[in-house]
């Protein structure tokens, strides 16, 4: 006998959004999406600084399931969450989202194979199946640095943009040089007095090639669906391509540290600051930057690149790790996220009140990112290791499909758990594809992949392809309805 499957979906990012149309697509409208934001994007509602856009092209950054009118290569910020609007309306699922509600707490019962989801409006409820889609970069990393609390003008994180500051004629300070500050520098550059850019180590930053479409691309993508796939393929087989190059050894690893090199040659004047700006790490240890207008931006007069950490704050400016100080009115903090604090919003009881934080003891894993022994009806998206492959949309959106099967599979059983030693092999698979790519190069690498332990717990070495093979094979095998225990 079939039953419906009564679905709590944490979060309406691009992840919570793939997972409702997903399952309104296969007839499944039993789900409640909560977002505790007051309304939907995910990272695109909160990140709303200057210059904030995807750094993956639109025709790839985007679901396979709605396709859309981009007005260039990159959308900015307001367009992609103007893209997740309309993907609601597209698909009439406004009403199942309960803006402006977190999830608190999911408790399992074993008795009544089922969670009660607590929330922050004090309700409660009882849902057959509970999916994370919290993402993984929506809290942001806040540093401790002495005197921070006496710096006398505004400072904020850059998820957090004070949009009421005039900055005209203002010395600010970024601190960080990650993908936001590399879109978040250059666009307030003109504008301010002068820009310090503190950098604790470089990155690999690359041309984004961004431009917008004239009105022919415009037409020819609207009118040939034909052509949007074609295009959209070639750029995945050229995103897979570029993973090949994050693997220790490859031919392509050396090619593109070359490219850089002549990149920063090309785009910065100075060959002091061009030292300063080029790594001394292998390609692929940290996350690459995709922006042409970062290097450039330092060829300016007002800009400086600071190549230190900041150690201290004091009222009127920043202490470096050499002593010096800078004074600075503004101080924006591009510290990025706590990547690998996974679920750090929510706390999962699953069989016999076991706290999913407490299982994984400050080492996130999970059967392929999406399910945890121990934690039955539990499921999620963006989960531990499936960063990467090209595009996250993508990622987000395999995982939706096997939401949608696990659903179906829940029709007419009533408990699905995973099985923890085939779940561990695959996770040993997993570990040990990354240990052959760059981000697992050497002692000095510092990136946001890893736990406290040293175990990347965040990035999905190999592509999307591999990715829903692994998934829609394996899950059969290791999702099981005979697990036992309550
Ligand atoms: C500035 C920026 C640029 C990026 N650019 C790219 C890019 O170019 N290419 C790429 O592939 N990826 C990019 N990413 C990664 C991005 O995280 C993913 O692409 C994708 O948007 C993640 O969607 P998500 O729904 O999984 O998570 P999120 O977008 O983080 O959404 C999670 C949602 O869950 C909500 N939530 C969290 N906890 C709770 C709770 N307890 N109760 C209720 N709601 C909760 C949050 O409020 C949030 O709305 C970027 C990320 C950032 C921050």
């Amino acid at each position: 006998m079939s039953r419906a499957v009564r679905v709590a979906i944490i979060g309406a990012g691009l992840g919570g959004v793939a997972a409702a149309v997903s399952l309104k697509r296969a007839a499944v409208d039993t789900f409640t999406v909560f977002e505790k934001a007051a309304g939907p994007g995910g990272v695109w509602w909160q990140n709303t600084y200057p210059g904030c856009e995807v750094d993956i092209p639109s025709l790839a950054y985007s679901y396979s399931f709605m396709p859309y009118d981009w007005s260039g290569t990159h959308a900015t910020q307001a367009e992609l969450q103007r893209y997740v609007e309309d993907v609601i309306d597209r698909f009439d699922i406004r009403a199942h989202f309960s803006f402006g509600v977190g999830v608190e707490r999911a408790v399992w019962d074993g008795a009544r194979k089922a969670y009660t989801v607590y929330t922050t409006d004090g309700a409660e409820a009882e849902f057959d199946l509970v999916v994370s889609a919290v993402g993984m970069l929506s809290h942001p990393k806040l540093p401790d640095w002495p005197g921070l609390e006496t710096f006398e003008g505004p400072v904020f994180h850059t998820s957090r943009f004070d949009h009421h500051l005039d900055l005209a004629g203002q010395r600010v300070a970024i601190v960080g040089t990650g993908s936001t500050a590399c879109q978040l520098g250059p666009a307030i550059a003109p504008q301010v007095r002068q820009l310090d850019v503190y950098q604790r180590e470089p990155g690999y930053v690359l041309p984004k090639k961004a431009r917008v479409f004239d009105d022919d691309e415009r037409r020819r993508y609207r009118d040939s669906p034909v052509r949007r796939r074609i295009d959209r393929l070639k750029l995945y087989r050229t995103g897979h391509r570029s993973h090949d190059a994050l693997r220790v050894g490859t031919e392509n690893n050396k090619k593109v540290e070359a490219y850089f090199r002549h990149y920063v040659a090309r785009t910065v004047r100075d060959p002091a600051v061009r030292d300063l700006l080029t790594p001394n790490y292998p390609y692929g240890c940290k996350r690459p930057v995709y922006a042409s207008t970062y290097f450039p931006m330092f060829n300016r007069d007002n800009v400086s690149l600071v190549p230190h950490a900041v150690v201290e704050v004091a009222p009127d400016g920043l202490i470096d790790d050499t002593g010096t100080k800078r004074p600075a009115d503004v101080l924006i903090l591009s510290t990025g996220f706590q990547a690998a604090s996974y679920l750090s919003t929510v706390r999962i009881q699953g069989r016999g009140g076991r706290d999913l934080h407490d299982v994984w003891a400050g080492e996130p894993w999970a059967f392929l990112g999406v399910t945890v022994p121990g934690f039955p009806n539990f499921f999620m998206l963006y989960g531990p290791n499936t960063n990467g492959g090209f595009s996250m949309t993508t990622q987000l959106e395999i995982q939706a499909e096997q939401l949608v099967r696990v659903v179906r599979r829940l029709r007419r059983t009533s408990a699905l758990d995973t099985r923890p030693r085939l779940a561990e092999r695959v996770d040993r698979w997993v570990q040990g594809q990354i240990a052959v790519t760059m981000s697992s190069a050497g002692a000095g690498c510092h990136n946001y992949y890893h736990a406290a332990s040293g175990k990347n717990v965040t990035q999905w070495p190999r592509s999307h392809t591999v990715y829903r093979i692994a998934l829609r094979a394996l899950s059969h095998w290791v999702l099981t309805a005979r697990a036992g225990g309550t």
